[in-house]
Formats: C-alpha cells, sequence, structure tokens
C-alpha cells in the first residue's frame, strides 16, 4: 500500500556560486537532503559554511545556480518572481535573528501583516491573529510596540507572524542568536511545541546547545554537506510525529 508520503522538501544537487567582482564563491556545493513532514531539521555548521545561502533557497528568497528543489512534490526552480512571491506568502513562515519586527506598528499589526497581502478579510485576520497571539503567550501585549517588549517577547511575535499564514514548514535563522540563554531557550520550547502540534520546522543555529531540540542535523562545512545526524531523542518519538 501507498504510505510513503512525499517528502515536503527535496533537495538535489544544489549548487550556489556568488560572483563578485574578481571572486568566485561557491557557498553549497553537491547539497542533497529531504525534509518530511512534521519534522524539526537543523543546519549546523560553523559562520561562513553557507547555511543562511541554503535557507534563503529554502525560502524562495534566492534561487540555486544548479540542482532541484520540490516543495511538497512540486518543482519550484523555473517559477516566476511573482509565483515564488505567492509560494512564500502562503507556504512559508520565517522567523530572523533580529526579528524584523516594524517598529513604529503594534504587536497585532505585525503580526496581522501577512495576511493583509494575502487579501484576507478583516474578520478572519483578527480572529487568527488572536489565536496565534494566544499560543505564543502574547496577548497581553497585542497593543505595545516591539520596542516596548523584551528581545524574547519580540521573538515569540516573530514566531506568530510567521505562524498566522499556516504555512507549510517555519524556517528559523539563529533564531536564538541575540537572546541570552534563558530566552533561547523558552524561544526553542516553543518551536519544539509547535512541532508536537503538527509543525514542520527547519532552522539554523552554530550553537551545538540547541541541536537536541531538532529531529535531524545536517552539518554543513565550506559548503558541503559533511554529515545528517539523527537527533531525536528516543521519548520525543511519538510527540505528534507521525500525525
Ligand atoms: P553562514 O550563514 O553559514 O554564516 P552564508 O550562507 O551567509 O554562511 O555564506 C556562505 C558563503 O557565501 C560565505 O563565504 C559568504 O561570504 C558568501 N556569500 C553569502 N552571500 C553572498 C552574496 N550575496 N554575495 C557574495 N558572497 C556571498
Ligand atoms: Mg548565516
Amino acid at each position: 500500500t501507498m504510505t510513503m508520503s512525499t517528502p515536503l522538501i527535496q533537495m538535489e544537487g544544489i549548487e550556489k556560486v556568488f560572483h563578485t567582482e574578481d571572486l568566485e564563491t561557491h557557498a553549497l556545493s553537491k547539497v542533497n537532503f529531504a525534509i518530511n513532514k512534521g519534522e524539526f531539521f537543523s543546519i549546523a555548521g560553523p559562520s561562513g559554511c553557507g547555511k543562511s545561502t541554503l535557507l534563503s533557497i529554502l525560502g524562495l528568497l534566492d534561487t540555486p545556480t544548479d540542482g532541484r528543489y520540490l516543495l511538497d512534490g512540486v518543482p519550484v526552480n523555473g517559477l516566476s518572481v511573482k509565483e515564488r512571491a505567492r509560494i512564500r506568502n502562503e507556504q512559508i513562515g520565517f522567523i530572523f535573528q533580529s526579528f524584523n519586527l516594524i517598529g513604529d506598528m503594534s504587536v497585532e499589526d505585525n503580526v496581522e501583516l501577512p495576511l493583509v497581502y494575502r487579501r484576507m478579510e478583516k474578520k478572519e485576520r483578527r480572529a487568527r491573529v488572536a489565536s496565534v497571539l494566544e499560543r505564543v503567550q502574547m496577548s497581553h501585549r497585542a497593543k505595545h510596540l516591539p520596542s516596548q517588549l523584551s528581545g524574547g517577547q519580540q521573538q515569540r511575535v516573530a514566531v506568530a507572524r510567521a505562524l498566522v499564514g499556516d504555512p507549510k514548514i517555519l524556517l528559523a535563522d539563529e533564531p536564538t542568536g541575540n537572546l541570552d540563554s534563558v530566552n533561547g531557550e523558552k524561544v526553542l520550547d516553543l518551536l519544539k511545541q509547535l512541532q508536537a502540534e503538527g509543525s514542520t520546522i527547519c532552522m539554523v543555529t552554530h550553537d551545538d546547545r540547541y541541536s537536541n531540540y531538532a529531529s535531524r542535523t545536517i552539518h554543513l562545512f565550506d559548503g558541503t554537506v559533511q554529515r545528517v545526524v539523527d537527533t531525536e531523542r528516543p521519548l520525543d518519538l511519538k510527540a505528534g510525529v507521525l500525525s
């Protein structure tokens, strides 16, 4: 019987070359991997090894020089700029190291923005915003400005903004990079909880302390895959991963 489902993400032979004035940087070379639905996948490796480049390609913010990328079985290489923007808006949630909230907009307006771009009607937008703010425990700060929140709270709002459109995958680039260890752990606990509820997460980190949150970790070095390590702790195996 057909019980195997297609991986959510398939990367085949991904290459990325950056050309600047007189320099050619091979940022990614022969990168192959797949991410299954419900995984907490992490990308690790030292600074400059290609983690952010890979995440930008995963998030359709950049295109590979060569290779094939299938998102939920659909090849995304040849899509137009407009189609890529639509897929980004509807299927991908981004969380950045520096939160990237808009400073003169309230928490709830920040979280609502991706839905405004989607032309969703106001009533549904408001209901979704209220629901995700509750999920990240930030309802009580809905009318605040980002500058009135701690770093950990701002990142929880950024997680809510990434979640509000119900994306197929959450991409996080060093989401704990600007947080102290207590708040860093809180944000990772939140991501882990979202995974248990069925989300698929791909996180970049160079911090080994956090690698045990992931179910699998891909280690990059100089743009190539060194190894992929199963980091799932046995006790977590049944936590919603198969749903
Ligand atoms: P990491 O996120 O692992 O620190 P990056 O993906 O940012 O690494 O960078 C990988 C390599 O590609 C580095 O050598 C970097 O200097 C180079 N690079 C990244 N972006 C660009 C760009 N837009 N133009 C030229 N070189 C780039
Ligand atoms: Mg980076």
